[in-house]
Parts: structure tokens; sequence; C-alpha cells
């Protein structure tokens, strides 16, 4: 049986250089992100407020903790001081509320824009029609406390690798549009997961975010 650290070390091992793991540790428990912390692992994502709230805690504070979840707008205060990186803005309504708190509390809060390319149906993120228009109207300059730097995107969740390749590759496409027209200081192309993660790398992710493949399944209770 290969251990967290092992697993850590093998993807680290097949990541060409530029792109980073984000270790997903929802649902497992502290012990389990400190094993990959020991084992020099610095960079962990979750998807709930209140667990990564608790978690962080208990853990060292040189951890770069990334949001990756739907984020409510509520909540938004509560991850703003010390996030590295939330992934996952859907909506415009959130990102001015993400600049406001970072106001509040004085930073610059680093974001992506979720974009959603899938066939499934899902309720959250852009269309890569209003990731455009954002940047061409330059309604993203209002929020001087929130700095952009890419996008994030899923692939449909089926066995169909041309699909699947289909998909991350108009999410690098958009990528490159937005960063080449508007804005240079796009470098994070956050996509491919546990079961994806390969195919997500050769079209260009800069950040795969993996949890069942280091930790294991995930136990719903
Ligand atoms: C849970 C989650 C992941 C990790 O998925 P695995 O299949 O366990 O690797 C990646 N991205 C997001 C947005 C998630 O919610």
């Amino acid at each position: 049986m290969s251990s967290i650290a092992d697993r850590i070390k093998e993807i680290n091992a097949s990541l060409p250089q530029g792109t980073r793991l984000v270790a997903v540790s929802k649902f497992h428990p502290v012990e389990a992100i400190q094993e990959a912390y020991d084992a020099g692992h610095r960079l962990f994502g979750e998807n709930k407020v209140q667990e990564l709230v608790a978690k962080k805690d208990l853990l060292p504070s040189d951890i770069s903790w990334h949001f990756i979840g739907h984020l409510q707008t509520n909540k938004v205060k509560m991850i703003v001081p010390f996030v590295a990186l939330i992934h996952s803005v859907d909506t415009e309504h959130l990102l001015k509320e993400i600049d406001k708190q970072a106001a509040a509390c004085g930073r610059t809060v680093e974001c992506l824009l979720e974009v959603h390319v899938a066939r499934e149906e899902t309720k959250f993120g852009f269309s890569p029609e209003e990731v455009r228009d954002l940047f061409a109207s330059g309604a993203y300059k209002a929020y001087e406390h929130v700095k952009i730097v890419g996008i994030m995107g899923m692939a449909s969740h089926v066995d169909d690798e041309g699909e699947i390749r289909k998909e991350f590759h108009a999410l690098k496409t958009l990528f490159d549009e937005v960063k080449n027209n508007y804005a240079p200081a796009f470098r994070e192309l956050s996509m491919g997961m546990s079961g994806d993660y390969h195919i997500a790398v050769e079209e260009g992710s800069t950040l795969v975010r993996i949890g069942t493949y280091i930790f294991g399944e995930r136990l719903y209770v």
C-alpha cells in the first residue's frame, strides 16, 4: 500500500514544470493533511468554508489554502483574510463581495473565474461569453482588491476521453484569448482532478486539484 506521501511524490514527479498540485483534502481529517505536510506539501484545497476555517486553525500557518467550492456571499468574509486563491468565483456578484471584504481587511485576493464548458448542466460558473464580456468591457477593473489570475473548469463526468480533452482544450483556448487580449497577468488554468488530470496537464493545466487519488475515497457522513 502506498502512503499519502508516496502518492504526492508520484504525482509531483509526473507534473511538468509550471504545473502545481492542489491536494484536495475536503472530508479528510487534519491528520491526513498533516501527513502530506510532513512530506513537504504546502498547497491544499477545500470546498466548504466552515471545514476550511476549522482545519486551518489546527494546522501549520505556512499552508497555502485554496478555496475550490461554491462560495456563498455571506461566508466570503470568513476566508478572505487568509485564503491564497479562490478558484471558484462563479458570479460577478460574488466578485463584488470578495472585493468589498478584501478591501475591508487590506488585502488583494487572487481569484479564478469558474467557467462551465462541460456538457452537463450546471448551476455554477460563467459561460465563455460572459468571461469575454467581463474583460472586453473592462468591468473587471472595478474590483480593485481582487486580482483575477486565470480560470478554473471541470470536464464532463464521462468515459469519453475525446470529449474530456475537447472541454479542457476549450478552457485553454479561452485562457489564451483572455490573456493575450486583456489580462497579461493571467497565469493559472485550474483543471484536472483524480480521474482526468493527465489529460488536463496535456492540455495546459497549471493547477491540478487532486483529492481521491491522494487521500482515498471520501466518507460522506
Ligand atoms: C472534490 C473536488 C476535486 C477533487 O476531486 P477528486 O476526484 O477527489 O480528485 C477537484 N475539484 C473540485 C472543484 C472538487 O470539488
